[in-house]
Protein backbone atom coordinates (compact mmCIF):
# COMPACT_ATOMS: atom_id res chain seq x y z
CA UNK A 1 0.00 0.00 0.00
CA UNK A 2 1.57 3.53 -0.67
CA UNK A 3 2.08 5.88 2.18
CA UNK A 4 2.34 9.53 2.77
CA UNK A 5 5.81 9.25 2.43
CA UNK A 6 5.39 8.38 -1.25
CA UNK A 7 3.35 11.21 -2.66
CA UNK A 8 4.14 14.52 -2.99
CA UNK A 9 2.49 16.82 -0.09
CA UNK A 10 4.52 20.13 0.32
CA UNK A 11 1.99 22.83 -1.03
CA UNK A 12 -0.92 20.58 -2.13
CA UNK A 13 -4.16 20.38 -0.43
CA UNK A 14 -4.27 16.85 1.10
CA UNK A 15 -8.35 16.04 1.60
CA UNK A 16 -7.61 13.48 4.60
CA UNK A 17 -10.15 10.99 5.56
CA UNK A 18 -10.03 10.16 9.06
CA UNK A 19 -12.45 8.30 11.44
CA UNK A 20 -13.21 10.43 14.05
CA UNK A 21 -16.67 9.04 15.31
CA UNK A 22 -16.21 9.78 18.84
CA UNK A 23 -19.04 9.00 21.52
CA UNK A 24 -21.11 11.84 22.43
CA UNK A 25 -23.07 12.14 25.67
CA UNK A 26 -26.23 11.25 25.36
CA UNK A 27 -28.05 12.78 28.50
CA UNK A 28 -28.09 16.31 26.27
CA UNK A 29 -24.82 18.38 26.79
CA UNK A 30 -23.50 16.33 23.54
CA UNK A 31 -19.92 16.55 24.92
CA UNK A 32 -17.25 14.26 23.58
CA UNK A 33 -17.24 11.43 25.90
CA UNK A 34 -13.99 9.81 24.77
CA UNK A 35 -11.65 11.21 22.29
CA UNK A 36 -9.45 8.24 21.47
CA UNK A 37 -10.26 8.47 17.61
CA UNK A 38 -9.51 12.03 18.10
CA UNK A 39 -6.39 11.29 19.06
CA UNK A 40 -5.37 8.22 17.21
CA UNK A 41 -6.06 10.51 14.13
CA UNK A 42 -3.48 13.35 15.05
CA UNK A 43 0.08 11.52 13.84
CA UNK A 44 -0.94 11.65 10.07
CA UNK A 45 -2.71 14.83 10.79
CA UNK A 46 0.89 16.60 12.01
CA UNK A 47 2.76 14.98 9.98
CA UNK A 48 1.06 15.96 6.22
CA UNK A 49 0.93 19.56 8.35
CA UNK A 50 4.67 19.60 9.41
CA UNK A 51 5.82 18.71 5.37
CA UNK A 52 3.35 21.82 4.02
CA UNK A 53 0.38 19.86 2.97
CA UNK A 54 -3.07 21.85 3.50
CA UNK A 55 -5.13 19.52 5.54
CA UNK A 56 -8.82 19.02 4.88
CA UNK A 57 -10.19 16.40 6.96
CA UNK A 58 -13.58 14.46 6.04
CA UNK A 59 -15.15 12.77 9.13
CA UNK A 60 -18.40 11.45 9.67
CA UNK A 61 -20.14 11.41 13.09
CA UNK A 62 -22.93 9.08 14.24
CA UNK A 63 -26.21 8.20 11.81
CA UNK A 64 -27.43 11.75 10.63
CA UNK A 65 -31.02 11.53 9.74
CA UNK A 66 -33.15 13.57 6.94
CA UNK A 67 -34.10 13.80 3.12
CA UNK A 68 -31.21 15.91 2.46
CA UNK A 69 -28.14 18.32 3.19
CA UNK A 70 -30.10 21.06 5.21
CA UNK A 71 -32.72 18.31 6.74
CA UNK A 72 -29.81 16.48 8.05
CA UNK A 73 -27.60 19.62 9.26
CA UNK A 74 -30.72 20.62 11.11
CA UNK A 75 -30.78 17.58 12.94
CA UNK A 76 -27.29 17.13 13.56
CA UNK A 77 -24.73 15.45 15.63
CA UNK A 78 -22.11 18.46 13.97
CA UNK A 79 -18.20 17.86 14.04
CA UNK A 80 -18.38 21.03 15.53
CA UNK A 81 -17.33 19.74 18.83
CA UNK A 82 -14.74 17.94 17.61
CA UNK A 83 -13.02 20.33 15.75
CA UNK A 84 -12.52 22.21 18.94
CA UNK A 85 -11.22 19.28 20.74
CA UNK A 86 -9.27 18.62 17.30
CA UNK A 87 -8.06 22.13 17.67
CA UNK A 88 -7.15 21.28 21.35
CA UNK A 89 -5.18 18.45 20.64
CA UNK A 90 -3.18 19.88 17.75
CA UNK A 91 -2.10 22.79 19.45
CA UNK A 92 -3.46 24.91 16.57
CA UNK A 93 -6.58 26.32 15.19
CA UNK A 94 -8.83 23.78 12.92
CA UNK A 95 -11.14 26.06 10.12
CA UNK A 96 -14.18 24.26 10.24
CA UNK A 97 -16.68 24.34 7.28
CA UNK A 98 -20.50 24.44 7.95
CA UNK A 99 -20.89 22.21 4.95
CA UNK A 100 -18.77 20.07 2.39
CA UNK A 101 -19.34 20.85 -1.38
CA UNK A 102 -20.80 24.55 -0.42
CA UNK A 103 -19.94 27.69 -0.27
CA UNK A 104 -18.52 27.39 3.32
CA UNK A 105 -16.19 24.34 2.22
CA UNK A 106 -15.00 26.73 -0.80
CA UNK A 107 -14.24 29.45 0.81
CA UNK A 108 -12.40 27.46 4.11
CA UNK A 109 -10.34 25.87 1.38
CA UNK A 110 -9.24 28.90 -0.04
CA UNK A 111 -8.20 31.01 2.84
CA UNK A 112 -5.52 28.25 4.16
CA UNK A 113 -1.82 28.35 3.92
CA UNK A 114 0.45 25.94 4.10
CA UNK A 115 0.26 23.49 7.10
CA UNK A 116 -3.36 24.93 8.12
CA UNK A 117 -5.60 22.04 9.21
CA UNK A 118 -9.13 22.48 8.29
CA UNK A 119 -12.93 20.16 9.08
CA UNK A 120 -15.30 19.39 6.99
CA UNK A 121 -18.35 19.15 8.32
CA UNK A 122 -20.09 15.40 9.08
CA UNK A 123 -20.16 14.34 5.74
CA UNK A 124 -22.70 11.80 5.89
CA UNK A 125 -24.79 15.15 6.03
CA UNK A 126 -24.77 14.64 2.74
CA UNK A 127 -27.33 11.59 1.67
CA UNK A 128 -25.07 10.84 -1.52
CA UNK A 129 -22.06 10.07 0.84
CA UNK A 130 -23.41 6.08 1.75
CA UNK A 131 -25.97 5.98 -1.31
CA UNK A 132 -26.13 2.98 -2.99
CA UNK A 133 -26.64 4.47 -6.23
CA UNK A 134 -22.77 4.26 -7.43
CA UNK A 135 -23.72 7.36 -9.52
CA UNK A 136 -24.84 9.52 -6.77
CA UNK A 137 -21.89 9.20 -4.72
CA UNK A 138 -19.57 9.39 -7.65
CA UNK A 139 -21.07 12.82 -7.94
CA UNK A 140 -20.57 14.17 -4.68
CA UNK A 141 -16.75 12.39 -4.65
CA UNK A 142 -16.36 14.68 -7.86
CA UNK A 143 -17.42 17.89 -5.92
CA UNK A 144 -15.02 16.76 -2.79
CA UNK A 145 -12.39 16.77 -5.34
CA UNK A 146 -12.65 19.73 -6.69
CA UNK A 147 -11.57 20.48 -3.43
CA UNK A 148 -8.15 19.05 -3.10
CA UNK A 149 -5.14 17.73 -4.80
CA UNK A 150 -4.40 14.80 -3.50
CA UNK A 151 -6.45 12.11 -1.55
CA UNK A 152 -5.18 9.70 2.30
CA UNK A 153 -7.29 7.42 3.39
CA UNK A 154 -6.78 7.32 7.23
CA UNK A 155 -10.35 6.45 8.32
CA UNK A 156 -9.76 2.79 9.60
CA UNK A 157 -13.05 2.52 11.08
CA UNK A 158 -14.82 3.17 7.46
CA UNK A 159 -12.58 1.17 5.32
CA UNK A 160 -15.36 -1.40 5.39
CA UNK A 161 -17.69 1.02 3.82
CA UNK A 162 -18.19 1.78 0.17
CA UNK A 163 -18.95 5.42 0.70
CA UNK A 164 -18.08 8.36 -1.46
CA UNK A 165 -15.35 9.90 0.88
CA UNK A 166 -14.19 6.39 1.07
CA UNK A 167 -14.37 4.81 -1.68
CA UNK A 168 -15.40 6.89 -5.04
CA UNK A 169 -13.06 9.79 -3.66
CA UNK A 170 -9.71 8.31 -3.84
CA UNK A 171 -10.30 7.11 -7.37
CA UNK A 172 -10.17 10.86 -8.37
CA UNK A 173 -7.19 11.74 -7.08
CA UNK A 174 -3.19 10.94 -6.14
CA UNK A 175 -3.98 9.03 -2.95
CA UNK A 176 -2.32 6.88 -0.32
CA UNK A 177 -2.77 5.11 2.97
CA UNK A 178 -2.34 7.27 5.87
CA UNK A 179 -0.16 5.91 9.08
CA UNK A 180 -3.26 4.60 10.79
CA UNK A 181 -4.62 2.34 8.22
CA UNK A 182 -1.03 0.82 7.36
CA UNK A 183 -0.74 -0.06 11.19
CA UNK A 184 -4.37 -1.62 11.61
CA UNK A 185 -3.46 -3.53 8.36
CA UNK A 186 -0.48 -4.49 9.89
CA UNK A 187 -1.43 -5.76 13.11
CA UNK A 188 -4.66 -7.41 11.30
CA UNK A 189 -2.17 -9.54 9.28
CA UNK A 190 -0.26 -10.85 12.48
CA UNK A 191 -3.33 -11.71 13.66
CA UNK A 192 -4.39 -13.75 10.20
CA UNK A 193 -0.95 -15.19 8.85
CA UNK A 194 0.55 -17.11 11.23
CA UNK A 195 -0.16 -16.37 14.90
CA UNK A 196 1.22 -17.35 18.20
CA UNK A 197 -0.56 -19.99 19.54
CA UNK A 198 -1.89 -20.54 21.64
CA UNK A 199 -4.61 -17.89 20.11
CA UNK A 200 -7.66 -16.47 21.94
CA UNK A 201 -9.96 -14.54 20.67
CA UNK A 202 -12.78 -13.07 23.24
CA UNK A 203 -16.00 -12.20 21.52
CA UNK A 204 -19.17 -9.46 23.26
CA UNK A 205 -21.02 -6.81 22.36
CA UNK A 206 -24.44 -6.63 22.07
CA UNK A 207 -25.73 -8.48 18.38
CA UNK A 208 -24.96 -11.65 17.69
CA UNK A 209 -26.08 -11.20 14.04
CA UNK A 210 -22.75 -8.91 13.89
CA UNK A 211 -20.59 -11.31 14.71
CA UNK A 212 -21.55 -14.93 13.62
CA UNK A 213 -19.76 -13.77 10.04
CA UNK A 214 -16.41 -13.53 12.18
CA UNK A 215 -16.52 -16.36 13.92
CA UNK A 216 -17.21 -18.53 11.64
CA UNK A 217 -13.43 -17.60 10.31
CA UNK A 218 -11.94 -17.28 13.34
CA UNK A 219 -12.83 -20.78 14.32
CA UNK A 220 -10.59 -21.88 11.62
CA UNK A 221 -7.28 -19.54 13.03
CA UNK A 222 -8.53 -19.76 16.69
CA UNK A 223 -7.63 -22.48 19.79
CA UNK A 224 -10.36 -21.15 21.93
CA UNK A 225 -12.82 -18.48 21.72
CA UNK A 226 -14.25 -17.03 24.85
CA UNK A 227 -18.39 -15.38 24.36
CA UNK A 228 -19.75 -12.95 26.58
CA UNK A 229 -21.71 -9.80 25.90
CA UNK A 230 -25.51 -9.99 24.76
CA UNK A 231 -24.33 -12.27 22.54
CA UNK A 232 -24.15 -14.54 24.81
CA UNK A 233 -27.56 -15.23 25.64
CA UNK A 234 -28.65 -16.27 21.71
CA UNK A 235 -25.64 -19.02 22.10
CA UNK A 236 -27.37 -19.68 26.14
CA UNK A 237 -30.62 -20.19 24.16
CA UNK A 238 -29.07 -22.55 21.50
CA UNK A 239 -28.30 -24.77 24.20
CA UNK A 240 -31.68 -25.12 25.34
CA UNK A 241 -31.99 -22.00 28.24
CA UNK A 242 -33.81 -19.77 29.29
CA UNK A 243 -32.60 -16.45 28.69
CA UNK A 244 -35.29 -14.36 30.56
CA UNK A 245 -35.80 -10.84 29.01
CA UNK A 246 -32.06 -10.67 27.92
CA UNK A 247 -31.13 -9.60 24.47
CA UNK A 248 -32.17 -12.50 22.11
CA UNK A 249 -32.10 -12.61 18.53
CA UNK A 250 -34.54 -15.76 18.20
CA UNK A 251 -33.44 -16.02 14.24
CA UNK A 252 -29.95 -16.81 15.08
CA UNK A 253 -30.12 -19.70 17.47
CA UNK A 254 -30.06 -22.12 14.63
CA UNK A 255 -26.85 -20.34 13.55
CA UNK A 256 -25.53 -20.59 17.31
CA UNK A 257 -25.90 -23.96 17.49
CA UNK A 258 -24.28 -24.51 14.24
CA UNK A 259 -21.07 -22.43 15.16
CA UNK A 260 -20.76 -24.99 18.50
CA UNK A 261 -21.42 -28.06 16.45
CA UNK A 262 -18.50 -26.09 14.15
CA UNK A 263 -16.03 -25.60 17.17
CA UNK A 264 -16.54 -29.04 18.53
CA UNK A 265 -15.48 -30.43 14.94
CA UNK A 266 -12.95 -28.23 14.59
CA UNK A 267 -10.96 -28.99 18.42
CA UNK A 268 -11.92 -25.22 19.29
CA UNK A 269 -12.84 -24.64 22.76
CA UNK A 270 -15.70 -22.52 22.76
CA UNK A 271 -15.81 -21.40 26.37
CA UNK A 272 -19.07 -19.89 27.23
CA UNK A 273 -19.66 -18.10 30.75
CA UNK A 274 -20.88 -20.25 34.20
CA UNK A 275 -22.67 -17.34 35.80
CA UNK A 276 -24.42 -14.27 34.91
CA UNK A 277 -25.07 -10.97 36.66
CA UNK A 278 -28.82 -10.54 36.15
CA UNK A 279 -31.16 -7.41 36.79
CA UNK A 280 -35.07 -6.81 36.56
CA UNK A 281 -34.30 -4.19 34.23
CA UNK A 282 -32.42 -2.05 31.85
CA UNK A 283 -30.66 0.60 34.03
CA UNK A 284 -27.62 1.91 36.19
CA UNK A 285 -29.74 1.50 39.10
CA UNK A 286 -31.40 -1.88 38.63
CA UNK A 287 -30.57 -4.37 41.59
CA UNK A 288 -27.91 -7.22 40.42
CA UNK A 289 -27.99 -10.86 40.85
CA UNK A 290 -25.98 -13.49 40.12
CA UNK A 291 -27.41 -16.49 38.63
CA UNK A 292 -26.32 -20.13 37.29
CA UNK A 293 -25.80 -19.16 33.23
CA UNK A 294 -28.79 -22.52 32.80
CA UNK A 295 -30.93 -20.71 35.23
CA UNK A 296 -31.80 -16.76 34.14
CA UNK A 297 -35.21 -16.09 36.13
CA UNK A 298 -38.00 -14.97 34.23
CA UNK A 299 -38.53 -10.97 33.86
CA UNK A 300 -34.33 -11.04 34.46
CA UNK A 301 -31.80 -9.56 31.51
CA UNK A 302 -28.21 -10.56 31.44
CA UNK A 303 -26.45 -7.40 32.20
CA UNK A 304 -22.65 -8.89 32.38
CA UNK A 305 -21.16 -12.36 33.08
CA UNK A 306 -20.54 -13.16 36.75
CA UNK A 307 -17.75 -14.00 39.19
CA UNK A 308 -16.96 -17.25 38.61
CA UNK A 309 -16.76 -16.43 34.73
CA UNK A 310 -14.83 -13.53 35.30
CA UNK A 311 -12.18 -16.06 36.91
CA UNK A 312 -12.26 -18.78 33.85
CA UNK A 313 -12.44 -16.15 31.10
CA UNK A 314 -8.96 -14.78 32.84
CA UNK A 315 -7.65 -18.62 32.92
CA UNK A 316 -7.99 -19.22 28.93
CA UNK A 317 -6.97 -16.15 28.78
CA UNK A 318 -3.19 -16.09 30.98
CA UNK A 319 -1.53 -18.54 28.58
CA UNK A 320 -2.39 -17.07 25.43
CA UNK A 321 0.43 -15.54 22.68
CA UNK A 322 -1.98 -13.89 20.68
CA UNK A 323 -5.86 -12.49 21.85
CA UNK A 324 -8.08 -10.64 19.78
CA UNK A 325 -10.85 -9.08 21.31
CA UNK A 326 -14.52 -7.42 20.13
CA UNK A 327 -17.22 -6.33 22.14
CA UNK A 328 -17.64 -5.54 25.88
CA UNK A 329 -18.91 -8.47 28.14
CA UNK A 330 -21.69 -6.77 29.94
CA UNK A 331 -22.87 -3.02 30.06
CA UNK A 332 -20.03 -1.63 30.84
CA UNK A 333 -21.52 1.61 30.84
CA UNK A 334 -23.11 1.33 33.82
CA UNK A 335 -20.84 0.65 36.76
CA UNK A 336 -22.56 -2.00 38.60
CA UNK A 337 -22.29 -4.12 35.04
CA UNK A 338 -18.80 -3.20 34.07
CA UNK A 339 -16.82 -6.03 36.30
CA UNK A 340 -17.07 -8.69 33.56
CA UNK A 341 -15.32 -6.22 30.58
CA UNK A 342 -12.83 -5.05 33.47
CA UNK A 343 -12.05 -8.45 33.96
CA UNK A 344 -10.74 -9.14 30.85
CA UNK A 345 -9.58 -6.25 30.04
CA UNK A 346 -7.22 -6.73 33.10
CA UNK A 347 -6.37 -10.10 31.87
CA UNK A 348 -5.39 -8.88 28.66
CA UNK A 349 -2.65 -6.50 30.50
CA UNK A 350 -1.11 -9.50 31.66
CA UNK A 351 -0.80 -11.61 28.60
CA UNK A 352 2.89 -12.44 27.15
CA UNK A 353 2.07 -12.07 23.44
CA UNK A 354 0.40 -9.77 20.35
CA UNK A 355 -3.26 -8.48 22.38
CA UNK A 356 -5.60 -6.56 20.03
CA UNK A 357 -8.62 -4.94 20.92
CA UNK A 358 -11.39 -4.33 18.33
CA UNK A 359 -14.34 -2.04 18.39
CA UNK A 360 -15.48 1.36 19.47
CA UNK A 361 -17.43 0.47 22.54
CA UNK A 362 -14.45 -1.97 23.47
CA UNK A 363 -11.76 0.34 23.11
CA UNK A 364 -13.77 2.78 25.21
CA UNK A 365 -14.27 0.58 27.81
CA UNK A 366 -10.39 0.09 27.68
CA UNK A 367 -10.25 3.68 28.73
CA UNK A 368 -12.87 4.21 30.71
CA UNK A 369 -11.08 1.84 33.49
CA UNK A 370 -8.11 4.31 33.30
CA UNK A 371 -6.01 1.13 32.22
CA UNK A 372 -2.67 1.67 30.52
CA UNK A 373 -3.24 2.15 26.74
CA UNK A 374 0.69 0.31 26.18
CA UNK A 375 0.11 -2.18 28.02
CA UNK A 376 -2.39 -3.16 24.99
CA UNK A 377 -0.55 -4.66 21.69
CA UNK A 378 -2.82 -2.65 19.60
CA UNK A 379 -6.34 -0.90 20.14
CA UNK A 380 -8.27 -0.83 17.04
CA UNK A 381 -10.23 2.24 15.69
CA UNK A 382 -12.16 -0.04 13.69
CA UNK A 383 -14.87 -2.71 15.40
CA UNK A 384 -16.69 -3.41 11.91
CA UNK A 385 -13.67 -3.03 9.85
CA UNK A 386 -11.48 -5.40 11.30
CA UNK A 387 -14.15 -7.92 12.13
CA UNK A 388 -15.36 -7.73 8.37
CA UNK A 389 -11.25 -7.92 7.65
CA UNK A 390 -11.30 -11.17 10.33
CA UNK A 391 -14.37 -12.59 8.13
CA UNK A 392 -11.86 -12.54 5.13
CA UNK A 393 -13.59 -10.44 3.29
CA UNK A 394 -12.28 -7.89 1.09
CA UNK A 395 -12.51 -3.75 2.09
CA UNK A 396 -13.68 -1.76 -0.75
CA UNK A 397 -11.68 1.59 1.09
CA UNK A 398 -8.35 -0.51 1.28
CA UNK A 399 -8.80 -1.97 -2.21
CA UNK A 400 -9.07 1.85 -4.08
CA UNK A 401 -5.84 2.92 -1.58
CA UNK A 402 -4.40 -0.21 -3.37
CA UNK A 403 -4.25 0.63 -6.74
P1 LIG B 1 -17.78 -2.88 19.89
O1 LIG B 1 -18.16 -1.44 19.61
O2 LIG B 1 -16.62 -2.97 20.82
O3 LIG B 1 -17.62 -3.67 18.62
P2 LIG B 1 -20.53 -3.64 20.18
O4 LIG B 1 -20.94 -2.37 19.51
O5 LIG B 1 -20.75 -4.90 19.47
O6 LIG B 1 -19.00 -3.55 20.66
O7 LIG B 1 -21.31 -3.77 21.57
C1 LIG B 1 -21.19 -2.81 22.56
C2 LIG B 1 -22.43 -2.71 23.38
O8 LIG B 1 -22.85 -3.98 23.83
C3 LIG B 1 -22.21 -1.88 24.62
O9 LIG B 1 -22.89 -0.65 24.48
C4 LIG B 1 -22.76 -2.74 25.75
O10 LIG B 1 -23.58 -2.02 26.66
C5 LIG B 1 -23.58 -3.76 25.00
N1 LIG B 1 -23.77 -4.98 25.78
C6 LIG B 1 -22.83 -5.80 26.29
N2 LIG B 1 -23.37 -6.78 27.00
C7 LIG B 1 -24.72 -6.59 26.98
C8 LIG B 1 -25.83 -7.27 27.55
N3 LIG B 1 -25.65 -8.33 28.29
N4 LIG B 1 -27.05 -6.78 27.29
C9 LIG B 1 -27.20 -5.68 26.52
N5 LIG B 1 -26.21 -5.00 25.95
C10 LIG B 1 -24.97 -5.45 26.18
MG1 LIG C 1 -20.02 -0.58 18.97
Amino acid sequence: MRSIDDIEVSGKRVLLRSDLNVPLDKSGSGAITDDGRIRASLPVIRKLADRGARVIVMAHLGRPKGEDFAERAAGGPSLQVVAERLAELLGQPVAFASDLVGPSATSTVAGMADGDVALLENVRFEPAETSKDDSERVRLAQDLAKLGDAYVGDGFGVVHRKQASVYDLPQLLPHAAGDLVVAEVAVLQRLTVDPARPYVVVLGGSKVSDKLGVIGNLLGLADRVLIGGGMVFTFLAALGHEVGTSLLEADHIDSCRAVLAQAAERGVELVLPTDIVVAPRFAADAPPTVVAADAIPEGHMGLDIGPASRELFASKLADAKTVFWNGPMGVFEFPAFAAGTKAVAEALTKVDGLTVVGGGDSAAAVRSFGLDESSFGHISTGGGASLEYLEGKTLPGLTVLDA
